[in-house]
């Protein structure tokens, strides 16, 4: 089951926090936003922050940006949580993960068709194929994996994809890919809302496991990962740089 996040003791208005010079916006209930998002068709980008996007971002100035114009930019990871509870905010972590999950959950009864892009070759239709059979009322508009070769193979995919006109967009290219790409084409589905998923199609189709709860509860998820997935250690030096601007901050 997937946790509905909300925000203690926030109105209904989008309030917007600065981590670093990223924005991050709280809400009482992402989920309802993006449901209501969903059915007036207005189109969004959803960003998923966490430590090492906010690191990536002060040396990309494309992904800062698109960041900024992002409709909504969610606490995705316990760093940017940990600095706004130093800054004094009382915000609680919404993993990007879970957020989606929930859309997905809630997008009504095939009224609101779902595509899946990104993943090595046949891992987002396994997870698509896997979301189905949990929640057998969403409508899969269809599933791309994320290593198209040619120019040509990306042209054809946009082209479907304007065609299709899906409600819900998930991008898993990792970052900074995804958020860059869904800046660049977004505009072919413009009352789509669109999420940067990161790895999240890997864990819906089984190929990666996320890390148990009590690890997430004790803010170690990315040492889960590092455990997973050792060749991440060189990304993950954002982290300590990341923890040292936090702290000057203060
Ligand atoms: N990926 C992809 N195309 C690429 C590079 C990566 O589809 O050219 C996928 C990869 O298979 C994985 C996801 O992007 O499923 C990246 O996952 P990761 O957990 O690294 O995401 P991040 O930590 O960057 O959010």
């Amino acid at each position: 089951m997937v946790e509905i996040v909300w925000c203690r003791g926030m109105s209904n208005e989008k309030e917007t926090y600065s981590v670093l010079g990223m924005p991050v916006h709280c809400l009482p209930d992402y989920g309802n936003w993006l449901l209501d998002r969903l059915e007036a068709g207005s189109g969004c980008h959803v960003v998923t922050l966490n430590a090492e996007m906010t690191m990536q971002a002060e040396t990309n100035p494309a992904l800062a940006q698109t960041i900024r114009q992002a409709e909504l930019v969610i606490p995705d990871g316990a760093g940017v949580v940990l600095y706004l509870r130093l800054q004094g905010r009382k915000v609680k972590r919404c993993p990007g993960i879970e957020l989606a999950e929930s859309t997905i959950a809630r997008s009504r009864q095939g009224k609101h068709p779902i595509f899946f892009y990104g993943g090595a070759p046949g891992v987002a239709h396994q997870a698509a194929t896997d979301l189905k059979q949990r929640y057998p009322g969403i409508a899969i508009a269809g599933t791309q994996h994320g290593y198209l070769k040619t120019a040509d193979e990306e042209a054809q995919f946009c082209e479907m994809l304007q065609q299709l006109q899906p409600s819900l967009i998930l991008v898993g290219l990792g970052v900074p890919r995804q958020e860059l790409w869904i800046a660049e084409h977004r505009h072919l589905c413009p009352q789509a809302v669109w999420i940067g998923v990161g790895g999240s199609f890997d864990v819906w189709s089984g190929t990666k496991s996320r890390a148990p709860a009590w690890v997430g509860d004790h803010h170690l998820e990315w040492a889960y990962r590092l455990y997973q997935e050792p060749w991440r250690w060189r990304r993950m030096l954002a982290l300590p740089k990341f923890a040292f601007k936090v702290l000057a901050a203060r």
